[in-house]
């Protein structure tokens, strides 16, 4: 039997690798897109022509209703966020509708709908916010410190509950920072490829960054939406913290990057004032052992490794002249 996965945030980069993924596995892939973003669904490239695409609103709790029970899913998985944390205190409220809302819409259309469909909540390491353990793991209290991992939390708790009073088969992957080539470049390991590679071929000398002490627990978002797919092939229900388990610090980042291009990086990365967060001083990285014991998941793809992919996806990109076009990764 074919089986059917509905993907909100779709059109992002977990959405890309996550269809890939599922295209691989001969899933029926359906994205759930708002009509006002049609458009973006250009930015999955090849992968455009092999899923379905099902226009609807996210905060109409009736139109994803009937778009479950038409559909009838195997599997749902919950993308769709704005995905850049510093971005949610312009608009708390807009970012809880989103976050939250469209989680406890989705979540009650299945179970309204009497299906046994299974859901993936994207949850991230956020929720830990201002942690006084590291490594986190499942049992890592939550102190959110932002709007974004506030409504990540709710939603985190809205899915426990429909699992626990409802016995829907809900489960949440609590994910650390996942880059890839489709990154966009506010995001500081993309910002860093494109101005090493951009710094190499000429086009730029100096770049400006933020707090070079500033440290991530950094994966590859192809080796992170096969943990998503296996929650959900698993014998039960359970949330997992997943990462790499290793700290970097924007300094190492950048020094790697650089060396991928043979470039010191010293002589060409500035500091800018300007980009030094006020409210970062706690450390989030991974324990993803639950993850490795029952479901068999590691990460694949080094630190070195996924910088390597990004700056060499980076340098080909400005050197064809599509530096912003994400299509066709790796
Ligand atoms: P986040 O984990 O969602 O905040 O992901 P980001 O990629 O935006 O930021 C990762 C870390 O890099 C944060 O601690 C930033 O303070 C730090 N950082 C240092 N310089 C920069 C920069 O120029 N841009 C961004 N986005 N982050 C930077």
């Amino acid at each position: 039997m074919v089986k059917t996965a509905l993907i909100t945030g779709i059109t992002g980069q977990d959405g890309y690798y996550l269809s890939r993924l599922l295209l691989e596995k001969h899933y029926r892939v359906v994205g759930l897109v708002p009509p006002n973003r049609q458009s973006s669904v250009a930015k999955l490239g090849a992968l455009a022509d092999q899923v379905e695409i099902y226009s609807v609103a996210l905060t109409d709790p009736v139109a994803l209703a009937e778009a479950v029970e038409q559909l009838q899913p195997q599997e749902i998985y919950n993308l769709t966020a704005p995905s850049f944390v510093p971005d949610s205190w312009k608009d708390p409220l807009a970012t809880l509708d989103l976050v939250t809302g469209t989680a406890t819409r989705l979540l009650d259309a299945v179970r309204q709908a009497g299906l046994a469909t299974r859901f993936y909540q994207a949850s991230s390491s956020e929720m830990f916010g201002q942690v006084d353990q590291s490594p986190q793991d499942e049992n890592t209290p939550f102190r959110p410190m932002n709007p974004y991992a506030a409504a990540k939390v709710h939603a985190h708790w809205t899915m426990v509950h429909h699992r626990q009073r409802y016995g829907l088969f809900a489960c949440s992957g609590i994910l650390y920072n996942h880059e890839s080539p489709l990154r966009p470049p506010n995001f500081v390991t993309r910002k860093v490829s494109l101005g090493v590679a951009s710094i190499k071929l000429g086009l730029s000398d100096q770049l400006e960054m933020g707090n070079l002490d500033a440290k991530r627990d950094w994966g590859y978002a192809g080796d992170h939406v096969e943990a998503m797919w296996r929650m959900l092939q698993a014998d039960e229900p359970e949330d997992y913290v997943i990462g790499t388990g290793q700290l970097h610090s924007v300094r190492e980042l950048i020094a790697t990057a650089f060396a991928c291009v043979d470039l010191d990086w010293s002589r060409y990365v500035v500091v800018e004032p300007g980009l030094l967060r006020s409210d970062e001083h706690f450390h989030l990285v991974a324990n993803p052992s639950k993850a490795k014991q029952n479901l068999d998941w590691q990460p694949q793809i080094s630190f070195e490794a996924l910088l390597a992919k990004m700056v060499q996806r980076d340098m080909d990109r400005l050197k064809s002249g599509t530096a912003s076009s994400p299509l066709s990764v790796n």
